[in-house]
C-alpha cells in the first residue's frame, strides 16, 4: 500500500496513521502500486479461506480474523437462468460487515488504537462488537432504538458498551462525532475511516475467483455504500493486476421505497444525494438517509450503465421469502430487496435473459425475525 487519497480532491496523504475523513470532509481511498506480478491469481489459489488471502491488496497489518470472507456463491436457477446468490449471511456475526470490521479493527489494532466507536443500524454494531472482542479492545456502539432485539443482544454479549438512541443512525454519527475526542474513541463510522472499504472490496475479488469473469450485472442493497464503491474500486485494481480487462458488471443499487437518497439524486442526475426525510424501512441495514460517499456511489452505478432503483417493503419482505424458499439461503430484507429489483429489471428487459446476474444476500435473516415472521 503507498498512501491514501481524498475520494474528492485526490489530495494525498501518508498511510502510517489513524485517519478519519479528509480535510474535504470526504472518503480516504487506500491506494496501492498493482502490477501483473503483485498478485497473480495462482499464487493465492491455495490460501486460507478467508478475506486475508488477498493480504497484497489490503493494508499493512497483523491479519485479525474470525472466518470471514470466501462466502459461497450459489447458482440459483429457479430465480432465473443465470443468475446466482451471494450468501453474506454466512460470515462471522451473520452479515458483510464483518468483511469491513475484521480490516478496520485489525488497522486500528496496528495503530495502537484502544476504543472504537461506531453508529450502526445492527451489523454493523455487531461485526464491531465481535472483532473487538477478538482483538481484546473496546467498543462503543450506538443505535437507533427501535433496531432489532438481535443486534443488541450480540453486542453486549460480546462486551460492547450499547447506547439506545432515539433517532435514526445519522443521529447515532453525531453522537460519537461530538463526544469522540472526550472519550478518546476512533471513529470506525462507515466510510468515516479507509479500511472497512477495503475489507468489503474483497467481494468483488471472490466473485472474479469463482466465475473466472466479471458477472454482467451486480445487485446491491445500498446503506452507507460500503459494498458498492469498494466492489467497483476492486475492479479497477484486478485491471491493474491483470486479473481482468476493461468489462465492467453494471451495478445496480437497490434502496427502499422510504429511504432512497440515491435512488431519487440517481434519478433528478445529481452528482451529490441530498439527506432522504422521515426515513423509514424494516430493512435496517438501507435505512441511511445521508450518505457521505454519495456521489462514489452514483459515480459507480453512472459508469458501469447500471440504476439505482427502490423496492417497497412489502416487496422486499415477499421477496426475501422467495429467496429462502427457492434457494435455501435464509435471506434478510436487504437481500430480498436485491431480489424484487432484479424482478422488475427482468421485466422491463434492463436485464436480458442471459445475463449472468450476481444478488446479494447481505445478511442472515436470523438477525430480522420481527420483520420476516
Ligand atoms: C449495512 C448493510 C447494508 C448496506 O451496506 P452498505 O455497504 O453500507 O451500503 C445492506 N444489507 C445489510 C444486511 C447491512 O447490514
Amino acid at each position: 500500500m503507498n498512501h491514501l487519497e481524498c475520494s474528492l480532491t485526490g489530495e494525498r496523504f501518508p498511510a502510517d496513521r489513524a485517519w478519519n475523513l479528509s480535510p474535504a470532509g470526504r472518503p480516504l481511498l487506500a491506494r496501492y502500486d498493482l502490477r501483473p506480478d503483485t498478485m497473480p491469481r495462482v499464487r493465492i489459489r491455495d490460501r486460507e479461506p478467508n478475506l486475508w488471502r488477498y493480504r497484497e491488496v489490503l493494508p499493512p497489518c497483523e491479519p485479525l480474523t474470525l472466518g470471514e470472507g470466501l462466502t459461497p456463491l450459489h447458482w440459483t436457477p429457479r430465480l432465473g437462468p443465470r443468475w446466482y446468490v451471494k450468501d453474506e449471511g454466512v460470515n462471522p456475526s451473520a452479515s458483510f460487515k464483518a468483511r469491513g470490521m475484521a480490516v478496520a479493527v485489525a488497522v486500528a489494532r496496528h495503530l495502537g488504537l484502544r476504543k472504537l466507536a461506531a453508529p450502526s443500524a445492527g451489523n454493523a454494531a455487531g461485526a464491531l462488537a465481535a472483532y473487538a472482542a477478538k482483538a481484546g479492545l473496546e467498543a462503543f456502539v450506538f443505535m437507533p432504538a427501535d433496531t432489532p432485539r438481535a443486534f443488541v443482544v450480540e453486542c453486549r454479549n460480546h462486551g460492547a458498551r450499547v447506547e439506545l438512541v432515539d433517532g435514526l443512525i445519522t443521529d447515532c454519527g453525531a453522537i460519537v462525532a461530538a463526544r469522540k475526542e472526550a472519550e478518546g474513541w476512533f471513529d470506525v463510522s462507515t466510510l468515516k475511516e479507509p479500511y472497512r472499504l477495503e475489507g468489503k472490496k474483497t467481494m468483488a475479488y471472490e466473485l472474479v475467483e469463482d466465475l473466472g469473469r466479471v458477472p454482467d450485472a451486480i445487485v446491491y442493497p445500498t446503506g452507507g455504500g460500503t459494498g458498492l464503491i469498494g466492489m467497483w474500486k476492486a475492479f479497477a485494481e484486478m485491471e491493474a493486476l491483470g486479473w481482468i480487462g476493461p468489462e465492467r458488471p453494471k451495478m445496480i443499487s437497490v434502496q427502499a421505497e422510504g429511504c432512497a437518497p440515491m435512488a431519487r439524486a440517481f434519478g433528478r442526475g445529481e452528482r451529490f444525494a441530498k439527506e432522504f426525510p422521515n426515513a423509514r424501512t424494516v430493512a435496517s441495514g438501507l435505512r441511511v438517509p445521508k450518505a457521505v460517499g454519495d456521489f462514489l456511489i452514483l459515480d459507480a452505478v453512472r459508469s458501469s450503465e447500471g440504476t439505482a432503483r427502490t423496492v417497497t417493503d412489502d416487496a422486499m419482505i415477499a421477496a426475501a421469502k422467495e429467496m429462502s424458499r427457492l434457494t435455501g439461503v435464509f435471506a434478510c430484507p436487504e437481500g430480498g430487496a436485491t431480489l424484487a429489483c432484479a424482478r422488475d429489471l427482468a421485466e422491463e428487459g434492463f436485464l436480458k435473459p442471459d445475463d449472468l446476474v450476481v444478488l446479494f444476500n447481505t445478511g442472515s435473516g436470523v438477525k430480522y425475525l420481527e420483520a420476516l415472521a
